[in-house]
């Protein structure tokens, strides 16, 4: 039937553009949802985000408008900007992620998703989500095959480890750890060591929901090997070393090395996990960065198990990346909970991707987008300010004074807490108006609104745009010139 017979003669005298009509409605004569529902417009909508919700944005459009030209004595409202507002609304909420500029000047934010995938991670990505594959199937036998397979050939050849296996997160490493290792058992750890990695991971309750018991060694400053020794009993089932990722305590210091705890655990032949956290493959130092403990360390110094994340330093997929031993590793991939923190197809497809560029050390800096990020040269991230300042004009920026100012970004996710990387950032300030705090808050919003919504960090009175992670500067002169003057 034709949607279009019912309308009202009215309509015939409306001018008609991409479907759309142009009649304008005072407030007692705003259009029913019924009528723009059954507008071509409207039933354009109903084809590409079905009936009930284009009709509830509808209802609430109407209403909006209703009490904008009660309000304001707005003459009156289109049909036409009631269904490009109601368009614009569906489109924008059915995204079940938006992309954004991360322009805040942390790197590997856990907020803003942290690492960014290579090409190379994302077709194969893209390629195990819509074809099946041999996930767990072994094709030269036609039997049954393991999902960590390929992931563990390379780790072992990258890290040095006999043997690895991979999980969902690495707080789910840690948890499967504990739980293979210390179920009903206890664990010394450094007082020094019981951090919170941020949301909900504390070492702590991690391993007090893992099944184990938490025995707190030595002092907040000063843990010694000594500590570690009077611990340990008949329930002891392992020792531990937490990299304390997003803090530092400085001053009185001491902590035990990890060598003298791989050797104490040896001596009770015990297992001796590190969680790196982070956790590097390469010599960070080479990119002009702070040195971070690589996997390769933290087994050279006798641990049996090593955790670490696959989205951090390493620049893959949320993963959960666990090497050592081949015992150890065994008795992890027998433990039941390892099928419940499993990873999918498409993280093993994309981490295999990553993995493979580590094979090829020498140009990490151009395949991989997290070790591009930061080892990307001061210079280039201020020119690219540069070009974004020329290409607004003043009446572009309003009342907001615009400058290029030097500022250090982080590498984020735990690494590096206190070390921090030279780089630019624009610097927006309100210096004109009476609440500058309150401007720049409501200019944050307004940028966090935009279509590519920009991210930046309020700091001294000004909004700082830290541009080491953008490369194409267009959605932010567009987003700026949208908002600056408005
Ligand atoms: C980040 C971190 C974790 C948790 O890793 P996720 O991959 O975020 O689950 C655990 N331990 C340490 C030391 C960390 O830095």
């Amino acid at each position: 039937m034709d949607q279009n017979r019912g309308i009202h003669s009215e309509d015939l005298t409306t001018t008609r553009a991409n479907g759309l009509k142009r009649l304008s409605h005072p407030a007692g004569q705003l259009p029913s949802v019924d009528r723009l529902l059954r507008s071509n417009a409207g039933q354009t909508l109903v084809a590409a985000f079905g009936r009930a919700p284009v009709a509830s944005v509808l209802a609430k459009q109407i209403s909006l408008a209703r009490k904008e030209i009660l309000a304001s004595g707005k003459p009156a409202v289109s049909e036409q900007h009631l269904l490009a507002a109601s368009e614009n609304e569906l489109k924008q909420s059915s995204v079940a992620l938006k992309t954004i500029l991360n322009l805040t000047g942390t790197v590997l934010h856990t907020n803003l998703g942290r690492a960014r995938l290579p090409d190379t991670a994302i077709q194969a990505i893209a390629q195990v989500a819509s074809e099946p594959s041999n996930l767990e199937f072994d094709l030269a036998t036609g039997s049954r095959g393991d999902r960590d397979a390929q992931l563990e050939s390379l780790l072992k050849a990258l890290t040095g480890a006999e043997a690895a296996t991979v999980v969902n997160n690495n707080a789910a490493a840690v948890m499967l750890v504990l739980n293979t290792f210390a179920l009903g058992k206890s664990v010394p750890v450094s007082r020094g060591e019981l951090v919170e990695i941020g949301g909900s991971f504390r070492i702590p309750e991690i391993m007090m929901r893992s099944g184990c018991q938490l025995v707190e060694v030595g002092a907040t400053n000063r843990t010694r090997i000594s500590d570690f020794e009077n611990a340990i009993d008949e329930t002891t089932a392992m020792l531990m070393k937490v990299h304390t990722s997003n803090y530092e305590v400085q001053g009185f210091t001491e902590s035990t090395s990890e060598s003298a705890l791989a050797d104490l655990a040896n001596q009770h032949n015990l297992p001796f996990m590190i969680d790196l956290g982070s956790g590097t493959l390469v010599n960070l130092t080479q990119y002009g960065l702070p040195r971070e403990p690589t996997v390769q360390e933290a087994l050279a110094q006798g641990a049996t198990i090593v955790t670490f994340s696959g989205d951090k330093l390493l620049g893959g997929p949320q993963a959960g990346i666990i090497v050592g031993s081949r015992q150890f590793i065994k008795a992890i991939k027998q433990n039941p909970m390892k099928r419940a923190l499993r990873v999918d197809k498409m993280t093993v497809a994309g981490l295999v991707e990553v993995l493979r560029l580590y094979q090829t050390p020498e140009t990490l800096v151009q395949t991989l987008p997290t070790i591009r990020d930061l080892a990307r040269p001061e210079n280039e991230i201020k020119k690219l300010g540069e070009t974004v300042l020329h290409a607004l004009s003043t009446a572009e920026t309003g009342e907001f004074d615009l400058t290029l100012v030097p500022v250090k970004s982080q590498i984020g996710s735990g690494a590096l807490p206190i070390e921090r990387i030279p780089s630019w950032a624009i610097a927006i300030t309100a210096a004109r108006s009476t609440s500058p705090n309150r401007t720049l808050m409501n200019l944050s919003e307004q940028l966090r609104a935009c279509s590519n919504a920009i991210v930046g960090r309020i700091h001294d009175d000004q909004l700082l745009l830290d541009l080491r992670t953008l490369y194409n500067p267009d959605p932010l002169i567009a987003g700026l010139r949208h908002t600056l003057a408005s």
